[in-house]
């Protein structure tokens, strides 16, 4: 399942082609759509943007198309008028002078006044994105202590969208080895300091994935481990995936345990607390 990094990434490739561009020919193949086609033939796309796992593209005509991919969901960027080889169903098509983006397979697909789109049901759910450059690692930890989240386990808020939209489970473990807090914490249990860690490697690591389309390991390791002949796979992460393997902070054995209904890894001596 893809987490907010992978989403924005596909989202910046979609970006490339259709922002400040000029919309020539659209087509939506939900029937409840269509017919609406008309409203976006001649509008400009001023934005894409990411919320969680929601895509949202804005146009210079108040309107936004909403997608979220679910399982299933996904965009191609080709040349006007170019067919991806592909069975999936078609769902929507922007077309350029030069481009088209086109969206398959999704069907959860919906068209909004920019003014009514905090009523979304999705969006009005769900917490600031981690990939918003607004946010910073403050008001991480100030959410992390706040009346409704305080006392939930880290590893729960960790994977609930309505904390921080387009967290997952790698990212969950990734982060937590890097602030070294138990997976079972409460925000109400840390200290000051380890608010503030987990607050600077929630941003820092979300950060470093969306750059890196995918690693979390800090680039000086993961050079000493391409050096050494390992493969992506091998050097991705710091611990997720890397159960009964040595943590690279103190050599113990990662555990792999499950935490709110998830796979978690994690060290049993790094994360003490
Ligand atoms: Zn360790």
């Amino acid at each position: 399942m893809p987490e907010g990094p992978e989403i924005r990434l596909a989202a910046d490739k979609v970006a490339r082609v259709l922002e400040g561009k000029q919309i020539i020919d659209a087509k939506f193949g939900l029937p409840r759509l269509q017919g609406r086609e008309a409203d976006f033939i001649g509008a400009k796309v001023n934005a894409l943007e990411t919320r969680g796992k929601a895509l949202l593209t804005h146009f210079d005509n108040g309107l936004t198309i909403y997608s979220h991919n679910q399982l299933y969901g996904r965009w191609y960027v080709v040349k006007r008028d170019a067919h991806p080889k592909t069975n999936r169903s078609l769902r929507l098509a922007l077309h350029t002078q030069k481009h088209s983006a086109l969206l398959y397979s999704a069907s959860d697909i919906s068209i909004w006044d920019q003014f009514e789109l905090d009523m979304h049901p999705f969006l009005a759910r769900i917490g600031p994105d981690i990939l918003n450059p607004e946010l910073t690692w403050h008001d991480i930890s100030v959410r992390l202590y706040s009346q409704k989240f305080r006392r939930r386990s880290v590893a729960s808020l960790y994977l609930a969208q309505d904390f921080l939209a387009g967290i997952g489970n790698y990212l969950r473990s990734e982060i937590l080895f890097d602030a070294c807090v138990h997976p079972a914490a409460r925000p109400s249990d840390l200290s000051r300091k380890q608010l503030n860690s987990l607050g600077r490697s929630t941003l820092k690591i979300s950060l470093r994935s969306y750059e890196t389309a995918g690693l979390t390991n800090p680039p000086r390791r993961v050079a000493a481990l391409k050096q050494q002949g390992l493969r992506r796979g091998e050097y991705r992460h710091a611990v997720f995936g890397r159960a009964n393997k040595p943590c690279y902070g103190c050599g113990t054995s990662i555990q792999k345990d499950s935490f709110a209904g998830r796979r978690l890894y994690w060290c049993q001596i790094c994360q003490a607390s």
